[in-house]
């Protein structure tokens, strides 16, 4: 092991894995720090999101649905199933191999590009200088010309409901669970709560998610934000808007956690209880006494538009350098950062970043919301049609939601694509392309799209923009 290089990335999450990778394809020697631990106590790549985030939640929301269709659907297509019964270990084990299959992926990837993988943690102590504790032996230090923290995030804890790892619980716990709960509590109704919390109500959990702002998925076009909470109440989450926790108090048999709403006091008991009130930037014992590094007031590694923080030679990207948490924005950062040590000029566009909440129905948008549009005194028009238009979707079964596309009045640019319906988390990609190309929502009403698809409900809504669409009614002739 030599033990200086090029760059040193310390995480290997998404943003750590994928800029240690582009680094190594670049010609740079890169070694790639990190001290993730799997149940099994072996040292495991692909941080959060392959080992407790992205993979493991999609593994298990796959697994719940189709537990729910073969319970509620199947019947209808002709499918006689004398009885549907749960065998969630075996559900767990699935989701454990998909995690372990491409954890030891980014093993393989490392070896393949010559990344030099070192299993353990790192401690910043200057310039190029870092301490290196491998999980099973002595702390030495190596160095670097460049440093890159793709450290990532946590879940943010709330003092008065401290995790215990049986009846308070964090993501990771939320996914690991061995019983379906009778009664779930949920604190905080965001990308987590609705996606962890679909899981274990459609494995028979009775789920309520106790919300502290009045407003459903603040971030959200109100429009699908709105319609997405109707369709999740009516598979039966009940989710409480301006429920501000006061209390939780975990005993032998239960959790109680008591809230105000709407002036009143109120309480319930649960099982267990998910706290998913966001996350923050994963800085602890990374950086010695005396390296000043500069962070925001939220804790986050402040760097710059080139990914440098305010140490010469020290990068920040991914999580720990703030919103969106999201994992293939920290893998845009980690590669551009690479290829900025490689002296190229990469650009990572804010504006085209794709955010999707893998819910049934799915919710996914892009670029700004009606609400953003408002506020700047945009002036835009909009183009929505509901899946209820679509023949694919009808075969499907499935022709809840629509597509808004919001396009700039007179440039007709794309300036935003909100959706929630079957299957949106792959169609917001083709907005996501257009807007990258600067497209007009008439570039998309002249492209063909395959019959049937459900891209034709996109298809339509870029249509609806300019009022003619074929398959539905245009607004003045509805009704
Ligand atoms: P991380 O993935 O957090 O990786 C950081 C790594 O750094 C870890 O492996 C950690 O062990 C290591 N590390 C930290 N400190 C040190 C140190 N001092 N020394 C050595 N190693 C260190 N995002 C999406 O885009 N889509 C999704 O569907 C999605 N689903 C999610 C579901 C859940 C339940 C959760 C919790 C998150 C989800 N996310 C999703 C968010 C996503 O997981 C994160 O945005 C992403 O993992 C961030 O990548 P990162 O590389 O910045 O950090
Ligand atoms: P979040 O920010 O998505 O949602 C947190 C919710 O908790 C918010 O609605 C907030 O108003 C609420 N809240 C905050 N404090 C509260 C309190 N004291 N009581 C009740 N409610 C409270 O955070 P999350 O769900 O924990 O997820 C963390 C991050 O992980 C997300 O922001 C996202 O970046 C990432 N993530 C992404 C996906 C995806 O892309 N599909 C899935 C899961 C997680």
């Amino acid at each position: 092991m030599s033990d200086h290089y090029d760059v040193i990335v310390i995480g290997a999450g998404p943003a750590g894995y994928s800029c240690a990778i582009r680094a190594a394809q670049l010609g740079l020697a890169a070694a790639c720090i990190d001290k993730w631990l799997n149940p099994e106590g072996k040292s495991s790549l692909g941080g959060t999101c392959l080992n407790a985030g992205c993979i493991p939640s999609k593994a298990l929301l796959e697994s719940s649905e189709l537990f729910e269709r073969a319970n509620s659907e199947f019947e209808r297509h002709g499918i006689q199933i004398e009885q549907v019964s749960l065998d969630l270990a075996a559900m767990q084990k699935r989701k454990t191999d998909i995690v372990n299959e491409l954890t030891g992926g980014i093993g393989s990837l490392f070896k393949a590009n010559g990344v030099t993988r070192l299993a353990g943690s790192a401690r910043i102590h200057g310039q190029g200088r870092v301490s290196f504790q491998p999980n099973d032996g002595e702390v030495s230090e190596i160095t670097a010309d460049n440093i890159v923290i793709a450290t990532g995030s946590e879940p943010t804890e709330l003092s008065i409901a401290p995790f215990d790892g049986d009846r308070v619980l964090d993501s990771r716990g939320a996914l690991a669970m061995t019983e379906v709960p009778d009664r779930l509590g949920v604190i905080g109704a965001g990308y987590i709560g609705v996606e962890l919390g679909s899981v274990w109500s459609r494995l028979g959990a009775d789920v309520t998610l106790l919300e502290a702002v009045d407003k459903f998925m603040p971030i959200a076009d109100r429009g699908i934000a709105e319609e997405g909470l109707k369709q999740f109440r009516n598979r039966g989450l009940d989710i409480r808007l301006g429920a501000r926790v006061t209390g939780v108090e975990a005993g032998t048999t239960g959790v109680e956690v008591t809230y105000e709403s709407a002036g009143e006091t109120q309480s319930q008991t649960f099982d267990r209880v998910v706290v998913a009130i966001g996350r923050k930037p994963h800085t602890a014992d990374l950086l010695a006494d005396e390296v000043p590094i500069e962070l925001d007031d939220r804790g986050c590694i402040d760097v710059g538009d080139d990914f440098r923080s305010s140490l010469p030679g020290i990068y920040a990207v991914g999580d720990v350098v703030g919103n969106p948490m999201l994992a293939h924005k920290g893998m845009e950062e980690g590669v551009a950062v690479a290829e900025r040590l490689a002296g190229q000029l990469p650009h990572v566009n804010y504006r085209t970043i794709p955010s999707v909440v893998y819910t049934e129905p799915e919710m996914a948008w892009v670029g700004d919301s009606e609400t953003d549009l408002k506020a700047s005194g945009i002036d835009y028009r909009s183009g929505q049609i509901p899946f209820a238009a679509n023949g694919r979707a009808k075969a499907l079964g499935n022709q809840t939601g629509f597509v808004k596309i919001l396009a700039h009045a007179e440039t007709d640019e794309i300036l935003g694509a909100h959706m929630i319906g079957p299957n949106v988390s792959e169609l917001v990609q083709e907005i996501v392309v257009a807007m990258e190309y600067r497209a007009a929502s008439e570039d998309i009403a002249r492209i063909i799209h395959g019959h049937p698809t459900l891209g034709e409900t996109v298809h339509e809504a870029a249509l609806a923009v300019d009022g003619r669409p074929i398959h539905f009614p245009p607004p003045k002739k509805r009704g």
